[in-house]
């Protein structure tokens, strides 16, 4: 087993690799799933094969069975693993979950150093030419700055001409609501989040209003 690099606790590469040109992650959203409902196979949602490529994150005894993590053997990108089975008379219900993390929704598997670098990284891929990489930058450095209760770059994100850049924003700190409601570092992104109210773009405003309805006033 500690041949393998899909089950190695440590499967970063050496080369650092943008979401766009990894094999793996570019042919997964940010958000997949998978649904079977006993004895109703047209309800089927099926499982992305490259879910299955992605290595299982070890966490010791009593960790949860039913959440855990998943690590790409190809760039290193983090994934939140959940299932959940619901009982139901009419055929029950299997849901398997796979979200795609920022570095620091997976601080706690990162070093400083490794953290520190993969920010770093996203600060180039903010101007990458690949709309995917500018999405992805966008939540990374998001999160990053919620973590430390500052504006910037969120605030510049969310006011952003640039959709990649804007709808990257507002996906992680959805993520981060959802997660963590009235997370504090939120507060400071209230302003900007306003301005959104009123978009033409109402997916923009929808998502806006739904993160400052779990914010704490700023
Ligand atoms: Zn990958």
């Amino acid at each position: 087993m500690a041949d393998s690099p899909a089950t190695a606790p440590d499967a970063a590469p050496r080369t650092p690799i943008t979401l766009a040109d990894c094999e793996i992650c570019s042919r997964l959203s940010d958000y997949e799933s998978a649904f079977e409902k006993y004895a109703d196979p047209s309800a089927t949602r099926s499982w992305p094969p490259e879910g299955d490529r992605l290595a299982p994150v070890p966490e010791g005894p009593g960790a949860p069975t039913n959440h855990g993590f998943r690590r790409c053997p190809v760039c290193g990108m983090f994934y939140a693993w959940d299932y959940t089975y619901e009982y139901l008379a009419n055929g029950s219900e299997d849901e398997w979950t796979l979200t795609r993390l920022t570095p620091g929704e997976a601080r706690k598997f990162l070093s400083d150093a490794e953290y520190a670098a993969r920010i770093a990284r996203q600060q180039a891929e903010a101007a990458s030419p690949e709309a995917r990489n500018r999405h992805y930058a966008a939540q990374c450095l998001t999160v990053d700055g919620v973590l430390r209760a500052s504006a910037e770059p969120a605030s510049g994100f969310l006011r952003s001409g640039d959709e990649a850049l804007r709808k990257g924003a507002l996906a992680a700190a959805r993520r981060i609501v959802d997660h963590d409601a009235y997370h504090a570092g939120l507060t400071p992104l209230a302003p900007a989040l306003r301005e959104l109210l009123d978009a033409k773009d109402a997916a923009d405003a929808s998502m806006a209003r739904y993160v400052l309805r779990w914010s704490k006033p700023g």
